[in-house]
């Protein structure tokens, strides 16, 4: 016998989660299905141990500028400072929190949690191991996985959830690839003690942000001490006694205790019935939508990791919170802005960037763009010797110089890149930024104050 729902939810992760409980919120009757660890990626293997393991490599690096601070020098070696296994250990104790903590919030928004892996029957029927679930809309939020390195002993790589099993800091590091994730575990692990080399099929990081970030970010991983290998790919994987070995296809090879291939996602489509349903999907295996989020098979929606519309949670969140709104909350033109999304790399330094690059607003407006830079040195930096510039660049567009993209690389671009995300969302020209007093001393008044 069919168990009858008003909705049930594929996946718990960041969509998955908020779906449901907004859709709950409205009364509807609930169940979503996890087959994993509640939260998904972003809580157990994504944003939340990425960011504990950078708030790490901040603290390390801290320690290395302390002396000129004022401060007895602990060490020079950090690796010899630092207890691995104990971040570690406080971290995982932190996401079962958070694993926890989830769990009761759906408790308390009335949905039904089955564990277990969820399989489509057709557009109205959900199957976990003998249980059969009858929902008028089904929504699929399975998320995705790291895509393997389809190299010889590209088995011997581990990806990012390797990464975040590691028991302790590798002496040498090879990192494949130079988005997101590539260059957020490469500053991390060079930050904290490891000797880490980047290997970038490309000629630069980070290639679909604006050009001056993936610049000024390779300019600081050198200063750092990360040795970067643009043009390269990696064509074989050898093990050498306990020892790796990258064979580089233009010639050389890269030796290292870990590999980490960083090299995109692949969608977790399937095993989960989505073709019997008859649920369409592109030629990457991610689920095609409408605009509305509704999949090929009426009755069946998808959003976040599993659709690649944008990889990132807050969009995941708010896509399936516009969903519930439109379906449950009678909200009906409500739908995702995938328009000036913003995001922040936690590279070392941070990179935030939201709207176009110059490229592509000169792309879309020809003549009609006009661009403001500047470099400079944070206060932070003026008592030490060493010093990472911070970068900044405002694309504006048409004779009202409306701002189109705002763009960050420098210690606090994370934090002050929200409120600006906001202003351009609303419209603002560069005259309202002019017109908006700065707040000194800081780095984000030079954002308000550029010639
Ligand atoms: P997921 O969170 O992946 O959730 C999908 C869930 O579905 C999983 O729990 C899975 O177990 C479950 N599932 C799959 N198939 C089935 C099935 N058939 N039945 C039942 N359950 C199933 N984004 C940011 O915004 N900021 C960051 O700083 C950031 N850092 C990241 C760092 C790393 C290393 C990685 C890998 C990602 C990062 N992301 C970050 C991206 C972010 O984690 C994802 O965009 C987000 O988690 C996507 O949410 P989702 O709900 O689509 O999928
Ligand atoms: P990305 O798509 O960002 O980057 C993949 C990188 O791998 C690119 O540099 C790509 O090169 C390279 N690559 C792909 N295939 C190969 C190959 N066969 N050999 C060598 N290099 C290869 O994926 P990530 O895995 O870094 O991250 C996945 C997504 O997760 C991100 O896009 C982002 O949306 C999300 N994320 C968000 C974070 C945040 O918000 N801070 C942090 C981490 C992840 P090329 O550029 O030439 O295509």
């Amino acid at each position: 016998m069919a168990e009858d729902f008003d909705l049930v939810v594929l996946g718990g992760g960041s969509g998955g989660i908020a779906t449901a409980r907004r859709a709950a919120r409205y009364g509807a009757k609930v169940a979503l299905i996890e087959a994993g660890r509640l939260g998904g990626t972003c809580v157990n293997v994504g944003c939340v141990p990425k960011k504990v393991m950078w708030h790490a490599a901040q603290l390390a690096d801290a320690l290395r500028d302390a002396p000129e601070y004022g401060f007895t020098a602990v060490s020079d070696a950090i690796r010899s400072v630092h207890n691995w296994a104990l971040l570690v250990e406080r971290r995982n104790a932190y996401v079962e929190r958070l694993n926890g903590i989830y769990a009761r919030n759906l408790e308390n928004s009335h949905v039904a949690l089955l564990h277990g892996h969820g399989r489509l029957c057709g557009a109205h029927q959900v199957a976990v191991g003998e249980r059969r679930l009858r929902a008028g809309r089904i929504l699929v939020a399975t998320g995705g996985r790291p895509a393997r390195l389809e190299i010889p002993g590209g088995e011997r790589a581990i990806d990012s959830d390797g990464f975040f099993a590691l028991a302790q800091c590798p002496q040498q590091v090879v990192v494949v690839g130079a988005g997101y994730i590539a260059v957020e575990l490469a500053g991390v692990l060079q930050a904290l003690g490891a000797q880490v080399a980047l290997v970038v099929r490309g000629t630069r990081l980070l290639r679909h942000f604006d050009t001056m970030l993936g610049d000024a970010l390779a300019e600081a991983c050198k200063a750092s001490g990360i040795t970067l290998h643009f043009e390269a790919q990696p064509a074989a994987i050898e093990a050498h006694g306990g020892q790796l070995a990258v064979v580089l296809k233009q010639g050389g090879t890269l030796v290292a205790d870990q590999v980490i291939s960083a090299v995109g996602r692949t969608p977790n489509t399937a095993d989960s019935g989505l073709e019997t349903a008859g649920v369409a999907l592109d030629t990457k295996g991610r689920i095609v939508v409408d605009e509305w989020q509704e999949t090929s098979v009426a009755g069946i929606a998808a959003l976040g990791d599993v659709t690649g519309q944008l990889d990132l949670t807050p969009v995941a969140i708010a896509a399936g919170r516009r969903w519930a709104d439109r379906v449950f909350g009678g909200q009906a033109g409500r739908k995702m802005d995938y328009e000036n999304v913003p995001s922040v790399v936690f590279s070392h330094p941070p990179i935030g960037s939201v709207g176009l690059s110059e490229a592509a607003a000169r792309e879309r407006f020809g003549a009609a763009v006009r661009v403001y830079t500047s470099r400079f040195k944070a206060l932070y930096y003026g008592v030490l010797d060493h010093k990472v510039d911070t970068h900044m660049k405002l694309v504006c567009v048409g004779p009202e110089e409306r701002v189109v993209g705002v763009h960050v690389i420098g210690a606090g671009a994370d934090e002050l890149l929200q409120g600006f995300a906001v202003a351009v969302r609303m419209g603002a020209t560069k005259q309202d930024f002019d017109d908006t007093v700065a707040i000194h001393p800081t780095s984000a008044e030079e954002l308000v104050t550029m010639a």
